[in-house]
Order: structure tokens, then C-alpha cells, then sequence
């Protein structure tokens, strides 16, 4: 009960802290974040950065993996012939161009205003509610990683997003600490994170996972795979960019 309250009093906290921004906003119009041109709009960026921004406008329904075309369906390919263990996947831009910079500056730099950027552009895109799920679960930062940034930029995400769209967060476990992804391929990537990840059950029927950077997706493979045998059903992923084929 006293957890309960401590949790609507910390999504009530975020949700004001919004508001307030959205109103200083308004009340006192600043520069663009990309490109420092002077803003008339609601958003921290202009109209012609809008326009720059990698948007992953046409992907995966699946898997959120960039599509040249709807050619040939909604889903592609690799999820035809092997679908994941999540049944959606919402990534609005692509880990490219300026987004590359934002998200490291975030990353390894700390940097909170790139962080709350990121997200202003992913609720920008997916609007103020859940596309699905009763509870959020971010994908837990490695131990060792976490050490050296200071902090767990996922689980930052995490926390700035359930006060968004008001959804209660579950956490999940690391059961130990994988090496990093980066230079592995799809197959290696898969093995280094398989069986990571644990979940005290049960779920609830319908859950939603975060990531920051979703690149094979081998990350958030192995935590569905976890809630589902912690008794989730329906699985939906969601994170702010997504690697395009040609860059893994
Ligand atoms: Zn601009
Ligand atoms: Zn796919």
C-alpha cells in the first residue's frame, strides 16, 4: 500500500514536471535543440530539424526494423521466417545522423537535457498514452557499465516514461553481467545474452519492455523470453531508435 502511494506520488511528480516545461515552453520561447533557431512551436526543436530527423516511418510491425517499402507486408522477412518473443515493437527513429550524437551525449556523457530530448521526441511520436501493457519494464543495465557511467540510462528512460504515460514499472534482474554487444554479430549477440535476464512472477497478462537502442533486438529477445516464462502473454517492446540493417 505505502509502495503504491510512493509510486503515484513519483508519476505525479514527473507528470508536473512536464506540465511545467511544456508551460515555460510556451511562456518563454527558446531555440531549437538541434540547430538553435529561434522556436514558435510547443517542441524543443524546429520544424526543418523535424524534417531531418530519421523518423522510422516504415518498419517491421514485428520487429521495428527499417523497411525500404510496405512492398511485401507489414512484417518483414526475418520475422516471417523466425518471429521473435514479443508480438509489437514501437521505435519511432532511426540510430542514425544526429540521433547517433544524442544518444551517446546521453549515454556516456551523463548529459540529462539529451535525455529528456530523447524523450520528448519518442512521446512526440508514440503520443501520451501506452501503445500497450499493464506494467513497464526497462531492460536492466549491465553491473559493470553501470558502474563506470554513474548511472543506467535505461532505467532514467524508464522512470521518465512510466510518469508519462502513468504505467506502474516492473523491475527485471540481471543474472549476470553480459559483455557488451558492441562488434558482435546477430548469432553472437543472441548467445551473449541468452538467459540474462529473470523476473520475480507472476506478470501480468500484458507487459511493455524498454531499451534505449534497439539493434538486432537480442537484448530484448532474452528479456521477453524471461517474462514470458514469468507468465506474460502479450509482450510489446518499445525504444528510441532503431539500428538500420546495413550499420549492424
Ligand atoms: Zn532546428
Ligand atoms: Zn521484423
Amino acid at each position: 500500500m505505502i509502495r503504491r502511494y510512493a509510486l503515484r506520488r513519483v508519476i505525479a511528480a514527473g507528470n508536473l514536471r512536464w506540465r511545467l516545461e511544456r508551460w515555460l515552453r510556451r511562456a518563454l520561447p527558446g531555440y531549437c535543440a538541434f540547430c538553435y533557431a529561434r522556436l514558435t512551436g510547443d517542441l524543443p526543436w524546429c520544424p526543418d530539424c523535424d524534417g531531418d530527423l530519421p523518423w522510422n516511418v516504415v518498419a517491421c510491425r514485428r520487429c521495428a526494423e527499417p523497411m525500404a517499402t510496405r512492398g511485401g507486408g507489414d512484417v518483414c522477412g526475418r520475422c516471417l521466417r523466425r518471429p521473435p518473443a514479443f508480438d509489437a515493437a514501437w521505435v519511432p527513429l532511426r540510430y542514425e545522423g544526429e540521433l547517433i550524437r544524442l544518444v551517446q551525449r546521453f549515454k556516456f556523457s551523463a548529459d540529462p537535457r539529451a535525455g529528456r530530448l530523447l524523450m520528448e521526441l519518442l512521446v512526440h511520436a508514440m503520443g501520451t498514452t501506452a501503445p500497450c501493457g499493464e506494467r513497464l519494464i526497462a531492460v536492466p543495465g549491465s553491473w559493470t557499465r553501470t558502474r563506470e557511467r554513474g548511472f543506467d540510462p535505461v532505467s532514467w528512460l524508464g522512470g521518465s516514461l512510466a510518469a508519462r504515460w502513468q504505467l506502474p514499472r516492473l523491475v527485471a534482474l540481471r543474472q549476470r553481467d553480459a559483455p557488451s554487444q558492441r562488434g558482435l554479430d546477430r548469432a553472437a549477440r543472441r548467445h551473449n545474452v541468452r538467459d540474462a535476464f529473470g523476473l520475480e512472477g507472476p506478470l501480468p497478462e500484458s507487459v511493455l519492455l524498454l531499451d534505449d537502442v534497439m539493434t538486432t533486438g537480442a537484448t530484448l529477445e532474452s528479456l521477453a523470453l524471461a517474462c514470458r516464462r514469468a507468465g506474460a502473454r502479450h509482450i510489446g517492446v518499445v525504444a528510441l531508435a532503431r539500428t538500420p540493417p546495413d550499420r549492424i
